[in-house]
């Protein structure tokens, strides 16, 4: 289904939870959090009726995020129930990994087909000072557990986040070279109320590719600069894997920008960086139909903002990133 723009819009990414098992500094506080309440959540048989009506509105690549989505306890269960929709053709999860040794066995076997790790660094002694409460080993055996279970190709995904991290830029970037893996680097985004971190601490993706080639050479551009979902990619001279720059800020992609965000609660929102949302949770609690949520689907691919306006100095004030789905 095309948008009053001409884009394509095809896939959905869905937030299973605002919770998470990490507090990272430009994401969460520490403290002070509140989160929906668990009868709040789209419980599974929920989820697959807006995936359904998704898929007849013209959807086709749906996204499991949060929030931590692997923190749902029926998790494996809304795998599997989104992975057999007919017309779905891709079924994807964004994580911190932490519980994937215990659980991504199940979840390949229920159909989920890869996943993107978010860890903005290796570094055994700092990764702690970015991701609150992150850990070292933790990550890697997530890393290792999604391999083994073939939930591939891999992408980890990074924000570089000035005086936290910036040393983790280059160590994550030399695992490409080895390990068949795409390593992103995603540029800091302002959300609600933005804070200190986000609009002080923000590292540009050409900086961030300066750092790499300083110390690892040239990076040549891949598929002639083609995206790749959101991400420009690159590749080191020989290497196994690439390296992908998401630059919604120094570089944004809303011309080709394909996608929705449900949140844990409900609500489609249609541009991540823009406020405006529409509530499926009322039409699927007060006994809409199957054709009223492609109707949904409908009026919110005609109501797609053109893209962001933090140019110009407008953020989204209604929700923050672990809010509304990252
Ligand atoms: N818990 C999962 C994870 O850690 O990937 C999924 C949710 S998390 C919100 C998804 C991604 O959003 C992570 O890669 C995280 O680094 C990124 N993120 C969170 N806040 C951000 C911000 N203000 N700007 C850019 N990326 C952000």
């Amino acid at each position: 289904m095309k948008d009053s723009y001409g884009r394509e819009i095809n896939y959905l990414r869905l937030s299973l939870t605002d919770r998470c098992n990490l507090r990272c500094v430009y994401c969460m506080p520490m403290h002070g959090l509140t989160f929906v309440p668990n009868d709040e959540l789209l419980t599974a048989g929920e989820l697959e009726r807006v995936v359904r009506a998704a898929v007849d509105a013209g959807f086709h690549k749906v996204r499991l995020t949060g929030g931590e989505p692997t923190l749902r306890q029926d998790i494996v269960d809304i795998v599997r129930r989104l992975a057999h929709i007919d017309g779905v053709s891709q079924l994807v999860m964004t994580t911190n990994g932490y519980r994937l040794p215990y659980i991504a066995q199940d979840l390949a076997e229920a159909g989920l087909k890869r996943v993107n790790i978010h860890v903005d660094s290796l570094n055994k002694e700092s990764i702690g000072k970015i991701m609150r409460l992150g850990s070292y080993d933790k990550a890697w055996a997530g890393i290792e557990a999604a391999e083994r279970a073939g939930l591939t190709p891999i992408k980890l995904n990074a924000v570089i986040t000035r005086g936290y991290n910036d040393d983790a830029a280059v160590e994550l970037a030399r695992l490409s070279i080895q390990k068949p893996w795409q390593i992103r680097f995603i540029e800091l985004m302002p959300f609600a109320g933005p804070t200190e971190i986000q609009l002080e601490h923000y590292v540009s993706s050409d900086e961030v590719k300066g750092w790499i080639e300083d110390e690892l050479g040239p990076l040549f551009e891949v598929d002639d600069g083609k995206l790749d979902g959101e991400a420009r990619v690159y590749r080191l001279a020989g290497a196994e894997g690439s390296i992908g720059f998401i630059s919604p800020i120094s570089n944004p992609y809303c011309d080709d920008c394909n996608r929705m965000r449900l949140t844990a609660d409900g609500r489609l929102r249609m541009c991540l960086l823009v406020d405006g949302e529409i509530n499926f949770k009322n039409t699927l609690r007060n006994g809409g139909s199957h054709q009223d949520l492609v109707a949904l689907f409908e009026r919110a691919v005609r109501a797609k903002p053109v893209g962001h306006e933090l140019k110009h100095g407008i953020h989204p004030e209604a929700r923050t990133m672990s809010q509304i789905g990252g």
